[in-house]
């Protein structure tokens, strides 16, 4: 089992395939290129199975794969296939923008994802335009929410991060929806990586709000979905909801993970500039005992926490590193 050096042991890994990306939500990418952010791919699937295997090594048990826009990944098929066909880990999961579910659900499924995040930043068409920078794809991305419901995934999340103050009547909307769809829907804090001019409530306002208008108390709940450092709460309906508040509650205590970025370097930290650069190693035949001893050696650098917001000066913003 890999464990870094404040003795936190590693068991997940995210891999970010591809900086390609369909949105421009400007919470992650600020100063977006006109149009998709098309990027060729720096990793070919072999390559990612080489790390794969090198993260087997160290006892790593799930993945995620993310991007930019993974599903725009042009080798996911392949590499999916092969992560499924190897058995190394117990989960394979993704975040996905919803863009691409319409068409790619069934298939995504098939080829072997159990679970699957999809971010969802509101239900109005105006609120969706500014929170992704693009016009007109709400519909396509509720369609394709909806045709992911009717693949037996072990579980689907929302994610919506908190990126500005919605009103009682954007969240009336998104809680009809929550009443809705079988998913559990977690809400996140922005953190500042690329711009600090965003502001979102933090966990006392958006709780109250929540309260307030589903009309009673957020009832804490002892469950954990999946592998990430959400706490979860019950409504007064009974629906479970998630919270992820990582720069105002700080989960580094219980940090379980690591993030290989799309150009393969390791990222210790989501929070810190260090990384790690493998891809060199992998591209010049380096085995994945070698490359699962790097990882393991890096891991004796972490940091025991993530720097305070007011200090956070990333080198990198969210879409390459995967969130
Ligand atoms: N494109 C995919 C998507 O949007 O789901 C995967 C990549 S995206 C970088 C992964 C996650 O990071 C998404 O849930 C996104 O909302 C979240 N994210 C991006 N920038 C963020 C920020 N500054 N603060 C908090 N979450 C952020
Ligand atoms: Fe793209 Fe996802 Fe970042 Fe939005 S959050 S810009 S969809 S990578």
């Amino acid at each position: 089992m890999a464990t870094d050096c404040w003795q936190r042991q590693i068991t997940y890994a995210r891999l970010s395939l591809t900086e390609t990306c369909n949105f421009a939500c400007p919470y992650c990418r600020p100063n977006p290129i006109a149009g998709s952010c098309l990027r060729a791919p720096k990793l070919s699937a072999n390559d990612w199975m080489i790390l794969a295997e090198a993260l087997h090594l160290l006892g790593i048990k799930a993945l995620r794969l993310t991007g930019g826009e993974p599903t725009l990944y042009p080798h996911l098929k392949d590499l999916v296939q092969s992560l499924t066909a190897s058995h190394w880990f117990e989960d394979i999961s993704m975040t996905t923008n919803g863009s691409t579910l319409k068409e790619g659900a069934s298939d995504f499924y098939a080829w072997g994802i159990n679970r699957l995040n999809i971010s969802l930043d509101a239900v109005t068409e105006t609120a969706f335009t500014q929170a992704t920078g693009r016009k007109g794809q709400l519909a396509n991305v509720i369609c394709g929410i909806e045709e992911a419901l009717k693949q037996p995934f072990s579980i689907i999340k929302i994610n919506t991060v908190l990126s500005h103050y919605p009103t009682d009547q954007e969240v009336n909307q998104l809680l009809s929806y929550i009443e809705k769809w079988p998913v559990i829907w977690r809400f996140i804090e922005y953190m500042p990586l690329s711009t600090s001019k965003i502001k979102g409530p933090n966990f006392t306002e958006w709780t109250s709000q929540l309260e307030r208008l589903t009309g009673g108390s957020l009832r804490p709940v002892k469950q954990i979905y999946g592998h990430g450092p959400a706490s979860y709460y019950r409504l007064t309906n009974g629906t479970t909801i998630g919270f992820i508040f990582p720069m105002s509650h700080s989960y580094c205590s219980h940090c379980n993970r690591i993030r290989f970025t799309a150009d393969g370097n390791l990222k210790l930290c989501l929070l810190h500039n260090e990384e790690i650069d493998l891809r060199t190693a992998i591209q010049s035949g380096a085995s994945p005992q070698t490359i699962a001893n790097r990882i393991q050696i890096a891991l004796l650098q972490r940091h025991e926490s993530h720097q305070e917001a007011s200090n956070i000066r990333s080198d990198r913003p969210m879409w390459r590193i995967g969130g």
